[in-house]
């Protein structure tokens, strides 16, 4: 007699992709959800994913079978009883707290549950104490997902009230395999794994940009660029700035198809004008200052990896090429300190170019 093998719990989830220890609890959670949970990781880890297909989980009639009308509805945001909160300034403030509070009691409009997301609320600071008892005692419907990249001390206490799911930055050959599922030519996969630094998020945005050789050919380039004159180096730091702003437009093209087709649905429902227009704005603006960031920051690890490539060619060329490792590890720390990316970028290559 041959046994048929079991289903797999909630399908839905396999769509998480290089986290097994994380969809293994969530897979788990299913049955009987707990009141709180805390998706801790890197940016970029697929924690927002992995929150909306764990609500699928447990909104869906069929066990989260991932191919549903409220699978399908879920996975898109757009489901009514998943609620996504994104903070609005640069830290979570009272009334956004207690605007949680507010969302936190509704009952569930269609599903079993309804699912709170709270985006990045490591950032909680003193709207802590606001958030503490909703996060503890959420009535019996509301299940919070708490998204952070670390538990700062403002954070300890709501964390400790949450059951804790790790996500771990994803290893090459994952990153790879995910791009190529969704489409991507392998040797194009394989280039972007090198510097996406294990974020998916980040992996398919370079994945999607026309200019993404060219930038690191540039930055390959930089070495042989130096001559000795200011004139050539004050050039190519100009350049790889102006090569960092090309990214951020195909991103800014990205965001405002996004506003348009949010402020179209509005529209539909019967708004006037879109609600939270100036809160989306406010975050298209960070995540572009971000993704400016992360490609100085990639480039950069692309010039470090050149002089590591000259570590084993004699005793001068090593010392020079660790030199060179410090300074670019230097430039890529200031880098997160709001300098100027142009004064910081000729700062370096002088350095560099006094080395060589
Ligand atoms: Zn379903």
């Amino acid at each position: 007699m041959t046994v048929a093998p079991a289903t797999p719990v909630a399908p839905v989830l396999d769509r998480v992709i290089g986290q097994p220890t994380a969809v293994a609890a969530l897979r788990a959670a299913t049955k009987a959800p707990l009141h709180a949970y805390l998706f801790i990781g890197p940016p970029g880890t697929g924690r927002e994913d992995a929150a909306r297909a764990f609500a699928a989980a447990l909104f869906c009639p069929n066990g989260g079978c991932g191919t549903c009308d409220v699978c399908e509805a879920t996975l898109a945001g757009r489901h009514p009883d998943l609620v996504v909160v994104e903070r609005h300034g640069a830290s979570i403030s009272v009334p956004q707290a207690a605007e949680v509070v507010r969302l936190a009691a509704r009952t569930p409009r269609a599903a079993p549950y309804q699912v709170l997301v709270l985006i990045d609320f490591h950032l909680v600071e003193k709207a802590a104490p606001t958030l503490l008892k909703t996060i503890e005692e959420p009535p019996s419907t509301t299940v919070i997902v708490v998204t952070a990249e670390s538990v700062p001390a403002d954070f300890v206490t709501i964390a400790s009230r949450c059951a804790r799911i790790e996500f771990r930055p994803l290893a090459e050959p994952e990153v790879v395999e995910a791009l190529v599922r969704e489409g991507a030519g392998r040797a194009m996969a394989e280039a972007v794994a090198q510097v996406a630094e294990g974020r998916l998020d980040r992996a398919r945005l370079l994945v999607a940009d026309p200019g993404f050789s060219a930038r690191i050919a540039r930055w390959r380039d930089v070495p042989t660029r130096l001559d000795g004159t200011g004139a050539a180096l004050a050039i190519a730091a100009a350049e790889l700035v102006a090569a960092a702003n090309e990214l951020v437009e195909v991103v800014k093209a990205r965001q405002s198809a996004e506003l348009e087709e949010l402020a179209e649905q509005a529209k539909m429902m019967g708004e006037r004008g879109l609600p939270g227009r100036a809160d989306i704005e406010a975050r298209h603006r960070r995540e572009q200052r971000r993704i400016r960031t992360d490609d100085l920051r990639a480039g950069l690890a692309t010039l470090a990896a050149l002089y590591r490539g000259r570590l084993d060619s004699g005793p001068a060329d090593a010392r020079t090429a660790i030199r060179a490792i410090e300074l670019i590890d230097e430039a890529a720390k200031r880098l997160t300190l709001n300098v100027n990316d142009t004064l910081l970028l000729e700062w370096l290559l002088a350095k560099l170019d006094r080395l060589s």
